[in-house]
């Protein structure tokens, strides 16, 4: 079996995107961030001031925007991502939009929106595509379904240190209680909840590097791939 579509889910801060990115590069397939999708849709809700109570207007606007990732100039770099032409790489990593995100993505015309440019993404080749309903929603039917997690704490101190390393100033208590509040919100939401997909691959990033990770995951592909 060779995998055309390896989907992993997880709640923030489990490293699925340094892992998802590494796997993407030695499998030769296209990354797809779908997280950096829905902060792309916030900030512009934020720009906009659009009410995000408004989900007719929130849905409308996810329809029409054009999100664009543009490759790393590496393997490990962090792939860009350009919305209705501005550069928004950097506006959408602070804090404030990844709550936004949250709310606007529990709103349902703004996840089939994005749903289908990300299936769209899919038809193009191999894609490995990372985020919270992948495996469930997006592509069902993925060869290979990962769900990578990570306690608490420890994904609190990862993202405390990518926040930091990003030039903004918060405190590991500050982005805990925004963690749990974020898992709480993506997990209870009426449409497409932060749930196991029946056959994914659980894997647990505590106290593993990202290339241990991605090993156990091509020797989960090796297996599928001998069980035909
Ligand atoms: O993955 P990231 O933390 O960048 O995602 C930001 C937010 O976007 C998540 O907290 C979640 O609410 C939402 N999201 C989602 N479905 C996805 C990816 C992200 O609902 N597939």
């Amino acid at each position: 079996m060779k995998p055309q579509t390896v989907a992993i889910d997880g709640p923030a801060g489990a490293g699925k995107s340094t892992v998802a990115r590494l796997l993407a590069a030695q499998l030769g397939f296209l990354y797809v961030d779908s997280g950096a999708m829905y902060r792309a849709v916030a900030l512009k809700v934020r720009e906009n001031a659009i009410d995000p109570a408004d989900e007719t207007a929130v849905a409308m606007l996810a329809r029409t925007v054009r999100i664009v990732f543009v490759p790393g100039d590496t393997a490990d770099a962090e792939q860009g991502v350009h919305v209705d032409g501005s550069d928004v790489t950097t506006a959408i990593r602070v804090p404030e939009i990844a709550s936004l995100a949250s709310v606007v993505s529990a709103i349902p015309g703004v996840r089939s929106a994005l749903v289908t440019q990300q299936q769209a993404l899919g038809t193009q080749g191999g894609v490995v595509m990372e985020g919270r309903d992948i495996g469930t929603v997006v592509f069902p039917h993925a060869e290979v379904k990962v769900f990578l997690t990570a306690s608490p704490d420890e994904r609190a101190v990862r993202r405390h240190k990518d926040i930091l390393s990003r030039g903004v100033d918060t405190t590991i208590d500050a982005v805990r209680a925004d963690q749990d509040e974020r898992d709480g919100r993506d997990a209870s939401r009426a449409v497409s909840p932060l749930t196991v997909a029946p056959d994914a691959l659980e894997i647990s990033s505590d106290g593993k590097t990202p290339e241990q990770i991605v090993g156990e995951i091509l020797r989960h592909i090796e297996t599928l791939r001998s069980e035909g």
